[in-house]
C-alpha cells in the first residue's frame, strides 16, 4: 500500500519527485561522510576490465584486489550478466559495498547491430533515431551495463576524421537534435528502469575540428565558432537530461580538454549548471603529459581534478596522487568531494543501492537479446539511413522479375563489414544479413543471381576480373557492392584519401565496357568520393554500414519495396583538397558567381568550389513539388514570430517521404554570416498526387549568433528565406525584416 501511494503522490503532489531527490541528496551525504579519502578517490577511478574475467594473471589480480578495497568506482569493458555479476559481488566485499558502474561503448546496438550513427543521422528520422538508442539501451541495460559511451555529438567537416561515422555530420542544428532524440532514447523517461542506461556526451569539446583530419590533433578555433557550431548539441545533450559527459583528447587553443577549465568549470558546470559527472577520455588525464602540459601523473592529476575532469578512465593519475595532493594541500577537499558527489548521485539514480544486482537478470538477458522485434526494427532504421544518389532513366528499382542479375564487387557477401566499427559482439556474423542474401530473399523463383567478388576492397590485384567480367556478360543488370572496409573508419582511422580503395573503380570501368546498366551500392564509414561510378553508373546508392539488417535494407530500396528518404547529413567533396568543406560557408569579397568568372575570384583553377554532393541531398522514386509560399509579415518585431508556410506535393507516380529544408542567411550583421544555415525541416509521407501544407516558425532564436562579445543576438535587418529539396537545391526562396 505505501508502494502504491508512493507511485500515485508523484502525480498528485509534483512535490514528491523534489522530495525523492531531496531523499537521493541526503544518502550521497550520509554515505560521503562514513568515506575514508582514499574510498573517495577509489569513486573516481575507472578500469578497464577486458582481463578481468579472463585467466587469472597479474593485471586482473591487482584489478581484483583493488575492487576489494574500494579503489575502483567504475569498470568499462565487461559485460554480460554472468561477467558483470560476479565483478559487482567482489564490489559489496568492500568496506562500504558501493556498488560499480558497467560501462561500455554502446554506439550503434548492443546485440542487434544498427546503422553507424552517421547512416542513421541521414534518416532526419529523429524517431527512429530515438528508437534505435532505445533498443540498444534495452539490450545492453539486460546485459548488465548501467552506462553506454555515446552519444558522440561532436560536429565535424572533415571526412578524413574517421570518427565521423560516430556522429551526425557537420551541421549543428541537425546534429543537437539528433543528440537529444539519442540521449533520451538510451536514457528513457527517467534513470532507474531496467531496460535504460546512463548516456555520455561526448568528446567535449571540439575533437571533430581536429587539424587535417588527424584523429587527436590540435583544434584551433575562434571563440564564436566553438560556441556556434561545436558546443550547441552538447547543451542539447545536457538539456535532454544526459547523466554524463566525456571529455576528449584534444587541446583547444592549446589547452588538452581533459585540463580545460574554461570547458569543464565555466561552461559546463558554471553556466550551463550540469550537475552529472564527467568522465575522462581513455588515458586522458596521463596524456596531458606528452601534450606538453602537464610534467608528470600527479600534475596531470592536480590538472584534471582542478579543471572539473570527475572520473579517471584508465590513466590511474587520481588513483597514484589524489590522496597525496589532499593531504598535501594541493588539491581542495571540496573538489574531491564535488566529484564523488556527482557519481555517487548517478548510482543512487540508477536504484544500485537498493539492488545492486537489477541489471544481472539471466532471463531477462536471454529474452531481451533475442527479441525477434528488434531485428524487424534494425531493418527499418536501416533502410532509412539509406541516400539515394542518382537513378538514370529510372533504373531503380529493379523489377523482382528480372531474370538474370550480376552481383559483383568484394562488398557483395561481406558481412564483418555491413556491421561498421564499434561493435560490441564482433565475433557474431551469424546473424548479419549480407547484401546476397538480402537480394536472394527478395527475387522471385525464375530470377536468376549470379555472383562474382572481382577484386578485394584493398588489394591492388585484378585477378578476378577476368572472372566478374565473364559472369556479368549474362545479365539484364550489374549490381556492384564497393566502398570500405568496417576497419577503415572509426577511432585512429583517418585518411588522407577518400577514394575507393584499390581496384574497385577499375573493375567499375571494365564492366561499363559491357554496356549493361550498372547499379552501384558504395558502403563506408564516412563521405567518399568514387567519380567514375557517380558520374558513369545508372544508379548509385550510397548504403553506409547498415548494421545486422543491411542485406534486406538495401534489396528493400532496389526493388521498390522501400522507398529512399535519406539525405545526405554530411558534404561529399569532389576532391580532398576541397576539405573542409560544408555548405554553411562564408561568403569572400570575391564570390564566384558563375563558372564563366573565376578569375581573381575565390576559386580553385582545377576544381569547382561546389561539393559532388551537397548536405541535405537524397533522391527518391517520386518527385516533390514546392509551391505557394505565404510568409505571416514582412517585417517582424523583436520576440514576434513568423509563420512561414507553403505546399509540398508528391508529383510522381509512387508513395514517398520529402524531407524538406528550411535555410536563413543574415544579409548583413555585425559579424559577416554564413550563405545558409539550417533552421528547420519536416519530414513529410505523401501519396502520389497528396499536397500537405507545411508551416514552419521563426523565432528571435533562429535568427541569432554570437556577436564579437559572444552575446547571442539577434540584430535588426533583412534576412533571406530558402525552402529546398537539398543545401544546394532551393525550391522557394522570401525575404524578411527585423526591426529594430
Ligand atoms: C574513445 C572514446 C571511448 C573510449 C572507451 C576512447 O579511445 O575516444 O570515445 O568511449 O575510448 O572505449
Amino acid at each position: 500500500r505505501i508502494l502504491t501511494l508512493a507511485f500515485f503522490s508523484c502525480f498528485i503532489f509534483p512535490g514528491v519527485a523534489w522530495a525523492q531527490s531531496q531523499g537521493i541528496d541526503q544518502r550521497v551525504e550520509d554515505l560521503l561522510k562514513q568515506m575514508t579519502l582514499e574510498e573517495k578517490v577509489g569513486q573516481l577511478n575507472q578500469y578497464s576490465g577486458k582481463e578481468v574475467t579472463g585467466p587469472v594473471n597479474e593485471k586482473n589480480t591487482n584489478q581484483l584486489n583493488d575492487i576489494k578495497a574500494g579503489w575502483v568506482g567504475s569498470m568499462l569493458n565487461v559485460k554480460g550478466v554472468k561477467d558483470t555479476r560476479a565483478i559487482q559481488a567482489v564490489a559489496l566485499q568492500s568496506r562500504l559495498k558501493i556498488p560499480l558502474l558497467f560501462s561500455l561503448d554502446v554506439i550503434h546496438g548492443y546485440r542487434t547491430v544498427f546503422p553507424i550513427p552517421l547512416a542513421e543521422a541521414a534518416s532526419w528520422d529523429l524517431e527512429a533515431i530515438r528508437l534505435s538508442a532505445h533498443i540498444a539501451a534495452k539490450e545492453a541495460a539486460a546485459s548488465g551495463i548501467h552506462w553506454t559511451f555515446a552519444p558522440m555529438v561532436d560536429i565535424s567537416r572533415d571526412p578524413r576524421w574517421g570518427r565521423v561515422m560516430e556522429g551526425a555530420g557537420e551541421d549543428t542544428y541537425l546534429g543537437s537534435l539528433i543528440g537529444a532524440a539519442r540521449v533520451k532514447g538510451f536514457q528513457g523517461e527517467k534513470l532507474g528502469g531496467t531496460d535504460a542506461v546512463m548516456a555520455c556526451a561526448k568528446h567535449f569539446a571540439a575533437y571533430g575540428a581536429a587539424l587535417a583530419g588527424r584523429d587527436y590533433n590540435a583544434v584551433d578555433m575562434s571563440p564564436q565558432m566553438l560556441w556556434e557550431s561545436y558546443l550547441p548539441p552538447f547543451k542539447a545533450a545536457a538539456d535532454a537530461g544526459v547523466a554524463t559527459f566525456m571529455n576528449s583528447f584534444n587541446t583547444l587553443n592549446g589547452v588538452p580538454a581533459t585540463g580545460n577549465s574554461y570547458l569543464q568549470r565555466d561552461i559546463l558546470k558554471g553556466q550551463w549548471n550540469y550537475k552529472g559527472f564527467v568522465v575522462s577520455d581513455w588515458g586522458s588525464i596521463g596524456e596531458m603529459i606528452a601534450h606538453g602540459f602537464a610534467k608528470n601523473s600527479e600534475e596531470a592529476a592536480l590538472k584534471a581534478i582542478t579543471a572539473g575532469s570527475d572520473m579517471d578512465m584508465e590513466s590511474v593519475a587520481y588513483k597514484k596522487s589524489l590522496v597525496k595532493l589532499v593531504q598535501e594541500g594541493k588539491v581542495k577537499q571540496e573538489l574531491v568531494d564535488d566529484a564523488v558527489r556527482r557519481i555517487l548521485y548517478k548510482k543512487f539514480e540508477l536504484g544500485l543501492f537498493d539492488d545492486p544486482y537489477k541489471f544481472s537478470d539471466a532471463k531477462r538477458e536471454q529474452k531481451v537479446l533475442n527479441d525477434p522485434q528488434h531485428k524487424l526494427i534494425a531493418r527499418e532504421v536501416a533502410q532509412k539511413s539509406i541516400v539515394l544518389l542518382k537513378n538514370e532513366n529510372n533504373t531503380l528499382p529493379l523489377s523482382k522479375n528480372t531474370q538474370t542479375i550480376a552481383l559483383i564487387g568484394p562488398l557483395v557477401q561481406s558481412k564483418r563489414d555491413l556491421a561498421g566499427s564499434w561493435i560490441v559482439q564482433p565475433g557474431d556474423t551469424t546473424i548479419i544479413v549480407n547484401l546476397l542474401e538480402g537480394v536472394q530473399q527478395k527475387v522471385g523463383k525464375k530470377t536468376k543471381l549470379l555472383y562474382a567478388k572481382g577484386c578485394d576492397v584493398k588489394s591492388n590485384s585484378q585477378a578476378g576480373f577476368a572472372e566478374a567480367l565473364q559472369t556479368a556478360k549474362s545479365a539484364d543488370v550489374i549490381v556492384m557492392a564497393v566502398g570500405e572496409t568496417w576497419d577503415m573508419s572509426g577511432e585512429a582511422k583517418s585518411r588522407t584519401n577518400i577514394n575507393l580503395p584499390g581496384q574497385q573503380e577499375a573493375l567499375f570501368m571494365e564492366l561499363q565496357k559491357l554496356g549493361k546498366p550498372i547499379v552501384a551500392v558504395v558502403m563506408g564509414g564516412r563521405p567518399l568520393i568514387f567519380d567514375q561510378i557517380a558520374d558513369k553508373a545508372s544508379a548509385v546508392v550510397f548504403a553506409w554500414w547498415l548494421g545486422n539488417e543491411g542485406g534486406n535494407a538495401i534489396a528493400n530500396v532496389l526493388f521498390g519495396d522501400y522507398n529512399p528518404s535519406g539525405k545526405l547529413p554530411m558534404t561529399f567533396p569532389r576532391n580532398v583538397g576541397q576539405i573542409p568543406l560544408s555548405y554553411n560557408f562564408y561568403n569572400t569579397g570575391r564570390p564566384v558567381l558563375n563558372e564563366k568568372n573565376i578569375v581573381y575570384r575565390s576559386a580553385y583553377i582545377d576544381a569547382p568550389n561546389t561539393p559532388k554532393y551537397a548536405f541535405g541531398y537524397g533522391l527518391s522514386y517520386t518527385t516533390f513539388g514546392y509551391s505557394d509560399l505565404k510568409l505571416s509579415k514582412s517585417k517582424i518585431a523583436p520576440h514576434e514570430k513568423l509563420e512561414v508556410s507553403f505546399t509540398l506535393t508528391n508529383t510522381g507516380k509512387v508513395a514517398g517521404e520529402e524531407v524538406a529544408q528550411l535555410y536563413l542567411q543574415d544579409k548583413v550583421a555585425s559579424l559577416a554570416r554564413p550563405v545558409k544555415e539550417l533552421k528547420d525541416f519536416r519530414k513529410v509521407m505523401l501519396k502520389p498526387g497528396e499536397s500537405k501544407t507545411i508551416t514552419f516558425t521563426i523565432d528571435q532564436n533562429k535568427l541569432s549568433f554570437y556577436n564579437q562579445e559572444l552575446q547571442w543576438v539577434a540584430e535588426p535587418g533583412d534576412f533571406k528565406l530558402m525552402i529546398g529539396t537539398a543545401s544546394d537545391n532551393i525550391k522557394l526562396t522570401g525575404e524578411f525584416a527585423l526591426a529594430e
